[in-house]
């Protein structure tokens, strides 16, 4: 191992037990899986990543803006190309407003940061990404979870709030629309009623729905889009192919939480803005983002839930009802990164979550459909995949 440079070995040792440098070398081994390997494990579902269209876009606006924004969205780095973006993801997702980030980690930051604060109380599905966790701790709220998807538990928590002594008067639910792990779907229609019903907010992370399911917003699909109650968070580098985050709001109030925002959301004010190249590229995979398409993804997703739930072994550990992520529990991290090293090796890509990026015994293999696999390819990549589990776990 190669020694630090520091007189101070406390840091060696530290060093020594933490992750840092297998996830390094992990990181190098999936560099090229897109080009080289079928890929199960992207995030790019449309395929849109590398669209000429979309490259088109991204180099336009190079030609005309240059290669960063220049600076912060309100210290100059606001460029047309933001505002056109921001209208069209609004339009897309039937929301009345947009607001563009550079990242869905910062957007989920920025958006609760600006909520938080000491009278606030911030309850997180136990299942949410780092990024609502770590913005609910940023953000100086009191933060709870409850159990994954579980609507009498969050019910629970709401009213110990309420009929406690001292209740937090701002109370705000965060979820995500299909899960990044799991692949499961949020019951958003409920969610919205129970924080209605407690004066709530409820944020929803649209990461791996936004131009990924039916209607290109889960939100939109359960009638939500103009929920004034309800503020939505997504990335625009998942099934748009891009980069980039935006917060996206309806109802009355929707100028009033985008000024709140623009004023208070640090991630937004004292962050550089989004590349113009990448907003413009998110903007021309907006607009090939169509039914067709998320049909195609649907089809293959579906797929890869039916060819997965048919074997025996399978069927118990899988969990996914919507959406275009898939993942499989293994019974250890290390048959999990045995399994996602061995079918590198047949050329499939596939992710694979263990310790630190899940707790404990819940590592799995996440699997993720693209619309562009043909369906006879994807089933003999899916044969190979569960051969795979089947051979490590043996
Ligand atoms: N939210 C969820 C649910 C995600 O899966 C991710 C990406 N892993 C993010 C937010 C962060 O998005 P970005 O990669 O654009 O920062």
């Amino acid at each position: 191992m190669t020694t630090l440079a520091t007189t101070n070995p406390a840091w060696e040792r530290w060093l020594s037990t933490r992750s840092t440098v297998r996830a390094a070398r992990d990181m190098q081994r999936v560099d090229t899986s897109r080009e080289t390997l079928f890929d199960l494990a992207s995030n790019d579902y449309l395929g849109l990543g590398s669209h000429p269209q979309v490259r088109h876009g991204a180099i336009n606006a190079v030609c005309s803006a240059g290669a960063g924004a220049g600076a912060s969205r309100v210290a100059g780095g606001t460029w047309q190309v933001h505002r056109e973006l921001e209208a069209a993801l609004a339009g897309y997702t039937g929301r009345s407003q947009a607001l563009v980030f550079s990242s869905g980690y910062t957007a989920n930051l920025g958006v609760l940061g600006a909520l938080g604060g000491p009278g606030s109380l911030m309850l997180l599905d136990a299942h949410a990404h780092a990024s609502l966790i770590d913005g609910a701790k940023l953000s100086g709220a009191a933060v709870q979870y409850f159990e994954h998807n579980n609507l009498d538990a969050l019910r629970t928590l709401l009213a110990a709030n309420a009929t406690s002594a001292a209740p937090k008067p701002r109370v705000l639910v965060a979820a995500e629309s299909i899960y990044s792990v799991l692949g499961d779907a949020a019951p958003l229609r409920e969610l919205a009623v129970l924080c209605a019903q407690f004066d709530a907010l409820l944020l929803v992370d649209e990461a791996h729905s936004l131009a990924a399911v039916p209607g290109g917003s889960a939100l939109k699909s359960a009638g939500l889009a103009q929920a004034g109650h309800v503020l939505a968070t997504a990335t625009l580098s998942k099934a748009l192919g891009s980069q980039g985050g935006a917060v996206l709001l309806g109802g009355a109030g929707a100028p009033l939480w985008r000024e709140h925002l623009l004023n208070t959301a640090r991630t937004f004010i004292f962050d550089t803005a989004l590349a113009p190249a990448t907003a413009a590229a998110a903007h021309a995979a907006l607009d090939l983002a169509t039914e067709a398409r998320i049909g195609q993804l649907a089809a293959n997703a579906q797929l890869i839930r039916t060819v997965l739930g048919a074997q025996d072994q399978l069927a118990s550990r899988i969990q996914a009802d919507a959406g275009a992520v898939q993942s499989v529990l293994m019974q250890s991290a290390q048959q999990a990164v045995q399994a996602a090293a061995e079918l590198r090796e047949q050329g499939i890509a596939v992710s694979c979550f263990r310790p630190p990026s899940v707790p404990d015994g819940i590592s799995r293999l996440r699997l993720t459909a693209h619309a562009g696999h043909e369906q006879d390819e994807l089933a003999s990549a899916l044969a190979a995949v569960a051969r795979t589990i089947r051979k490590v776990e043996a």
